[in-house]
């Protein structure tokens, strides 16, 4: 009961100071920065996940955990070597998935899908065509549901759920993780890393998922492109959310990133040196 309402209270500021976007509206901040935003809503998850054992907010930056946990989470791949890594969120669906996989086949680049477990089991078709098309993909929960509200077993149960959906449509379990939001409490890493998997954040926010124009998310990736630079994109949209800026930018973002010299790989690839990180898969 009191999770329950402090879950609430925590909802209610989330929706308040962030503006809606779409069908996964109710926690609709969907892309927090690293850093101070993250460290502001992460001060928020002791009145969640450890609000019944702890009274005292907890604040640990993405920068933190990066620090320690250096096998389990990175918001960026090595910067020893001019690579980047082209990252969509939220997929499939069957609007914005089908577009980007053209652009990306057009220009011969491969890229990483964050994958909705619940948007899978509808769309297995799309799933199955990212991978035969040489991309790689990622579990980003069952429903989207933010890891900060949720006891230790549901959030287990968002993470193995879509696995076990992704497991029967490609034949493996995928060992990338990319959390809601962004989002994951020490304690959920802990876990993460006790099971093999790797969260992979970013530290290239194009805020496509705010409608922009494409000039407006070419500049925003430019803001903290760098070697080693993961870029969050998103290629499935909610209900009226419009991803067609982020369309009409990628093939400009590939040619520029061509460009200025970098290497488009993806996730695995961007991991494969770590030790940690040998394999791409969890069987
Ligand atoms: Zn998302």
């Amino acid at each position: 009961m009191i999770r329950t309402i402090i879950g609430l209270v925590w909802l209610l500021l989330l929706v308040a100071g962030v503006a809606g976007c779409g069908r996964f509206a109710a926690l609709q901040q969907k892309d927090p920065p690293q850093g101070d935003l993250y460290t502001a809503h992460n001060g928020s998850i002791s009145v969640s996940a450890n609000a019944v054992t702890q009274s005292k907010p907890r604040r640990v930056s993405w920068i933190t955990l990066a620090r320690k946990y250096p096998g389990a989470f990175a918001t960026r791949g090595p910067t020893s070597s001019k690579r980047v890594a082209l990252t969509f969120d939220d997929v499939p669906d069957l609007e914005y998935t089908p577009q980007v996989l053209d652009i990306l086949a057009r220009e011969k680049v491969k890229a990483t899908f964050f994958v909705v477990g619940e948007r899978a089991a509808k769309h297995p078709e799309m799933v199955r065509r990212i991978i035969t098309e040489g991309h790689s993909v990622g579990n980003h929960s069952y429903d989207h549901t933010s890891y900060a509200l949720l006891s230790m077993r549901k959030f287990e149960d968002q993470i193995e759920r879509t696995g076990n959906i992704l497991h029967s449509q490609i034949g493996y379990t995928p060992r990338f993780l990319r959390p809601p939001y962004g989002e994951i409490t020490p304690a959920q890493l802990m876990w993460t890393q006790s099971r093999g998997y790797f969260v992979a954040n970013w530290n290239v926010d194009t805020e496509d998922w705010k409608g922009l124009s494409a000039g407006r998310i070419l500049r925003n990736v430019r803001r903290t492109l760098g070697p080693g630079s993961i870029i969050l994109q998103h290629a499935g949209g909610g209900v009226g959310e419009d991803l067609s800026g982020t369309v009409k930018a990628l093939p400009s973002l590939i040619r520029i990133l061509k460009q200025k010299g970098y290497e488009l790989v993806t996730i695995p690839e961007m991991f494969s040196e770590s030790q940690e990180l040998e394999s791409m898969r969890l069987y």
